[in-house]
């Protein structure tokens, strides 16, 4: 008689480490594919597909035959949970009539007799999903040998483990590591696709360059570790500032940093400013000569017609050097946009 299997105590962990996959309805990929059809070929199945289970469905990343098993079903109607609970492979000779089945919510309308299933199993021994063969014709359980699916299934983990590290890897390459804010390069493919979505969407569009003022003399005063902290808090005190989330706050050089400010005219621009440049007062971070730690700041804000990014860079740049030379611990703004 068919009875639900239980939770599984482990289900929250279970739940998190299929969250972190990031797995479940992400686009086709061929790596998954291969496996579910190297399955079906090697034991001449009918069916074979690899699916994640989350807390309410069962969906297919990879399914040979999509006429015969649909694409997703409800958890409760999978006979994959079994594995959920127990942790171990299944495999039924005829799925039609073992009575562990009868009752079963779904059985009866499958063409399908012989199931074979092993979980994809994730340490500390998590089942995430599984892989699965099935056969329209019964089978015999004793003369299946289950070694190869699990071979399958454990590449298929693999996989899942690969596309993890490389999506860290490639938030690696898009963060300073010292501050933790984006780096330059992340700095200029974000500047990039603003650029295009304020054109896009006919929003205003503002460039920031922060710099710190006289940052060598706390360098040559507290030495060159005193500077990475005072620039690692400086970063802390300049992060929670883009308060909108297209904003971009990045470090765009060594003691500089730069901000997009997507949808900002010039005096939303000067309020982000007048932001950090409270937030760096109440950071206070001591320095050798001026007390605290100051910023200059240059801004450029354009309309959308007007956007024209390297120009809007080397603007917010002139703007910057002009905040210096009329005295640091301030803000300017770049004012002709026919001029330099
Ligand atoms: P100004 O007010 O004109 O900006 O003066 P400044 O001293 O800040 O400007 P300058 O460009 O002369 O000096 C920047 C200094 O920043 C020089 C460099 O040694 C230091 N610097 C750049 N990157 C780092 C870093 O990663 N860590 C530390 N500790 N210092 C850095
Ligand atoms: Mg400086
Ligand atoms: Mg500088």
């Amino acid at each position: 008689m068919w009875h639900t299997p239980p939770v599984p105590p482990n289900e929250e962990q279970r739940l998190g480490a299929l969250a972190a996959c990031q797995i479940m309805d992400t686009p086709h990929d061929a790596r998954f594919d291969r496996l579910t059809y190297l399955a079906r070929r090697f034991y001449d199945a009918d069916v074979a597909f690899i699916g994640f289970i989350d807390d309410k469905y069962q969906w297919m990343k990879s399914l040979t035959s999509g006429d015969i098993i649909p694409p997703a079903i409800e958890r409760e109607k999978s006979v994959c949970q079994v594995m959920v609970a127990s942790g171990r492979p299944l495999v039924v000779g005829d799925l039609h009539t073992d009575e562990r089945f009868t009752g079963h919510p779904t059985i009866p309308l499958l063409p399908l007799h012989f199931y074979a299933g092993v979980p994809l199993l994730v340490p500390p021994g998590l089942v995430i999903g599984s892989l699965c063969v099935l056969r329209g014709a019964p089978g015999v359980e004793e003369d299946f040998d289950v070694q190869p699916l699990v071979e399958l299934a454990a590449i298929a983990v693999d996989e899942l483990e690969l596309n993890t590290l490389n999506r860290e890897l490639t938030r690696l390459t898009r963060v300073d590591a010292l501050t933790g804010l984006a780096n330059r390069r992340c700095f200029d493919e974000e500047l990039a696709r603003a650029g295009q979505r304020c054109r896009r969407t006919g929003e205003a569009f503002s460039v920031m360059l922060i710099d710190i003022d006289r940052f060598k003399a706390l360098n040559d005063g507290f030495g060159h570790q005193a500077g990475d902290e005072a620039l690692r808090r400086v970063g802390a005190a300049l992060g929670g500032m883009a308060a909108r989330q297209d904003d971009t706050l990045a470090r765009y050089g060594g003691e500089e940093f730069a901000a997009i400010l997507c949808g900002s005219d010039e005096s939303g621009a000067l309020s982000v400013a007048g932001r950090i440049r409270s937030a760096l007062a109440q950071a206070a971070i001591v320095h050798p000569v001026t007390g605290k730690v100051t910023v200059s700041i240059g801004i450029v804000s354009r309309p959308a017609s007007e956007i024209d990014l390297d120009r809007m860079i080397a603007q917010a740049d002139a703007a910057l050097y002009e905040a210096k030379r009329r005295g640091r611990d301030l803000v300017v703004c770049h004012e002709d946009p026919d001029g330099l």
